[in-house]
């Protein structure tokens, strides 16, 4: 064995815990034993994952800070089995969370209790106008929708983007579709209105926005150079164009001009400059396994990511393996697995 080989050993040895003595005095062992009874009393009693280790908000974790705090809540040890990373456990039920999920006519949304949806009226700002007072969105994907109408607004000068809709319940949607049948017959509505249940509007990430001029001209995105914008710059805010025409065959949906999605920057980034629709990423990301190689990419302001999935579990929980350190975005599929994606330092 060489030098080089027994160093490493040697390292790996030291990071391990002290052996334990063998000839311990019998009331050290009794202490032991109430020791470990103590511990899994706790384990028992204490609530798992409060809100960090839950990914229905889709925000972004830290696992560790310039403060040295850390999040989510370990529900695994050390990650000794793969250096760098450690396990955290999530339920089956949270497939269907987060930035990432794919709702579309084979994939049912899954309502969640706890959706944190708010009026578009009562939280927008002057950039843009909204098509009716009721109309809502999550309050995670408004806060980030008024950042990039705010730039949109100060790079062209112009105020008449307007949000035609946004959330909507599974109630909405069945009205949604029974008047589009009525109006335009049963074909229209079949090609453009998707089922109850169905429907990215249920996510409280998507929704449609065209042109309403002060002179009362109504348009789409491409009848007007200035908002093509939308389509180069959105996914700087982690918003992609869902429906394009030449990926109708993937998505089934024929062109919108106008119906926008969030799903994360560094995802929106990636389709963007790959072209894929969302179905062909999360179909992409299932050959980017956690214990494989992972997807790398830098992005447009030079950040490294990497991206891995990982597969859910069909009996209880998933381990999921995330960084030690940085930050990263865990989200579900909704369909079999967890994304997670983490920036990397430069090497
Ligand atoms: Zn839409």
């Amino acid at each position: 064995m060489n030098k080089r080989n027994d160093d490493r050993i040697l390292r790996q040895i030291s990071r391990r815990r002290p052996r334990r003595q063998s000839n311990l005095a019998p009331i050290w062992v009794l202490l032991g034993i109430v020791a470990v009874f103590l511990a899994a009393l706790l384990i028992i009693l204490l609530p798992r994952g409060s809100g960090n280790s839950n990914i229905s908000d889709g925000t972004s974790y830290v696992t560790t800070d310039s403060e040295g705090n850390t999040a989510p809540p370990d529900s695994g040890g050390p990650g000794e089995k793969y250096p760098g990373y450690k396990a955290i456990s999530l339920s089956r039920d949270e497939v269907h969370r987060g930035d990432l999920i794919l709702v579309n006519s084979d994939y049912e949304y899954v309502f969640p209790e706890d959706a944190d949806i708010v009026g578009i009226s009562e939280n927008k700002t002057s950039d843009y106008k909204v098509a009716y007072d009721n109309l809502r969105l999550d309050a995670r994907i408004l806060g980030i929708f008024n950042d990039m109408l705010a730039e949109f607004s100060s790079v062209m000068n112009r105020r008449d983007v307007i949000v035609n809709s946004g959330y909507r319940d599974y109630k909405e949607q069945q009205d949604i579709y029974q008047s589009r049948k009525e109006l335009y017959g049963e074909a229209y509505a079949d090609a453009y209105v998707q089922d109850p249940g169905y429907s990215e509007h249920h996510t409280g990430y998507a929704l449609d926005m065209s042109v309403y001029t002060d002179d009362g001209v109504s348009m789409t995105f491409d009848k007007d150079p200035d908002f093509t914008w939308f389509y180069h710059a959105s996914h700087t805010y982690g918003f992609i164009r869902r429906y394009a025409d030449h990926k109708e065959d993937i998505t089934g949906i024929p062109n919108e001009e106008w119906h926008f999605r969030y799903v994360g920057k560094p995802h929106a980034y990636y389709m963007y400059s790959n072209d894929l629709c969302l179905e062909e990423y999360i179909a992409l990301l299932r050959s980017y396994p956690f214990d494989g190689e992972h997807l790398e990419f830098r992005d447009d302001s030079e950040q490294l990511w990497e991206m891995y999935f990982i597969p859910a579990s069909d009996s209880g929980a998933t381990e999921v393996y995330i960084p030690t350190e940085g930050e990263y975005t865990l989200s579900g599929n909704n369909v079999d697995g967890f994304i997670v994606a983490a920036e990397k330092k430069a090497q």
